[in-house]
């Protein structure tokens, strides 16, 4: 048993029942043991790869985004460079070495990182070492709202999904939540659906219309940060990237548990030890964005907008003096990130701007 285990249980023996994303939020995020305060194990060698650990490009491209929208806003100095959740800060020091032919647009940026983790706090300290000559030293926060209020541009992977999310399902006595429980002192946690309840509230109108048997997956601290940026870019400007895997329409459910690369059957095993992430609901993010005022753009497919961006040909630049070797690791990353079965469709971009800014590169319509 982890020591956070022994810590859950002992709560829910004393206070009942806790939600799925209280749950999540202790198994993530509690100060000493959560997954995300230890020693999160991105990376070939840990849990789970991400795009920017795939490949280069991904960074680049990315980098490269963000400055086209800074050149088509006019330029404002300064500009807070965003990321949520750096992760090993692979992808922000791709996207400062994609764009340094620009040297203006360095000197304009703000680095403002928001990151949970001391350890990965170090390795994107790390990761940025090379551009100390040309930016401003970064800034890390615990939150969004501890960001200055200025223009910005922000860029979040895999950032959402790692958000606690309340799971509701419509039974024939109405919305009911489900929680965790321990169903006899010792026995391996469980999950139970509470009595319909105050949470209820959590679900929007036309959401509670839904049929019985609906699943229904909500992030409120998604939601919160969602609307949080697009207040900021109704109020001084910008753009905001989030890539994430998506949430299917009816989808359910979607709450998961990895390890090693490889899915654990029950999310509540070795909490602390085990990641724990759920499905991005793109559709209630755009809506929390534009209920402050912002335009919604996508979501679009990864695979598509990746290529709008032109990674064909920045592939092909990546190969032409490349051996052998070097030639297949750039077609082979170019399938993890393209292709349907691999993150191509699963993947989706969504972008929030300003309602009166430029329409951002590699979208092609309006989110409905
Ligand atoms: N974007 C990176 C890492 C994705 S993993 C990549 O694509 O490789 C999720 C990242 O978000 C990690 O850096 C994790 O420490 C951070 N994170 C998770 N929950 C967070 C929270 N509530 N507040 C701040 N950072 C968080």
């Amino acid at each position: 048993m982890t020591p956070l285990e022994t810590l859950l249980r002992r709560r829910l023996r004393l206070t009942g029942p806790m939600t799925v994303a209280a749950f999540m939020q202790e198994a993530l995020l509690h100060p000493e043991h959560g997954y995300y305060r230890r020693q999160p194990a991105l990376g070939a060698a840990g849990d789970f790869v991400t795009a920017p650990e795939i490949s280069q490009m991904f960074g680049e491209l990315l980098g490269l985004w963000c400055l086209d929208y800074w050149e088509r806003m006019g330029a404002p100095d300064p500009v807070l460079l965003v990321e949520l959740g750096p992760g090993r800060g692979t992808l922000i020091a791709d996207a400062l070495r994609a764009t340094r032919l620009r040297p203006a647009f360095h000197k304009a940026l703000r680095l403002h990182l928001v990151e949970a983790s001391p350890v990965l706090r170090g390795r994107q300290r790390e990761a940025l070492a090379p551009f100390a000559e040309q930016i401003a030293p970064a800034q890390w926060h615990d939150a969004l709202a501890a960001l200055p209020e200025a223009p910005l541009l922000l860029l979040a992977n895999e950032f959402f999904d790692a958000l606690p999310v309340h799971q509701f399902e419509h039974t024939g006595e109405g919305w009911r939540e489900r929680v965790v429980v321990e169903p006899q002192i010792g026995a391996p946690l469980g999950f139970a659906l509470a009595p319909p309840g105050p949470q209820i509230g959590l679900l929007d109108g036309p959401t509670r219309e839904a049929p019985v048997g609906t699943l229904v997956e909500i992030s409120p601290a998604g939601l919160a940060v969602a609307g949080e940026i697009g207040r900021r870019l109704v109020q001084h400007g910008g753009a905001a990237l989030l890539v994430d895997y998506g949430y299917g329409e009816g989808q359910g459910w979607s709450l998961q548990a990895v390890q090693g690369h490889r899915r654990v059957e029950n999310p509540l095993i070795e909490p602390g030890l085990v990641d724990l992430s759920a499905h991005v609901d793109f559709a209630r993010l755009s809506r929390a964005a534009a209920e402050r005022g912002a335009r919604a753009y996508g979501p679009v497919a990864q695979g598509a907008f990746l290529e709008a961006l032109g990674i064909r040909l920045r592939a092909q630049r990546l190969t032409r003096d490349a051996d052998a070797g070097g030639r297949a690791g750039v077609e082979q990353a170019l399938a993890r990130l393209l292709d349907p079965q691999e993150m191509g469709t699963l993947f989706q971009a969504l972008a929030l701007t300003a309602p009166d800014g430029p329409a951002p590169a590699g979208f092609p319509a309006l989110a409905v």
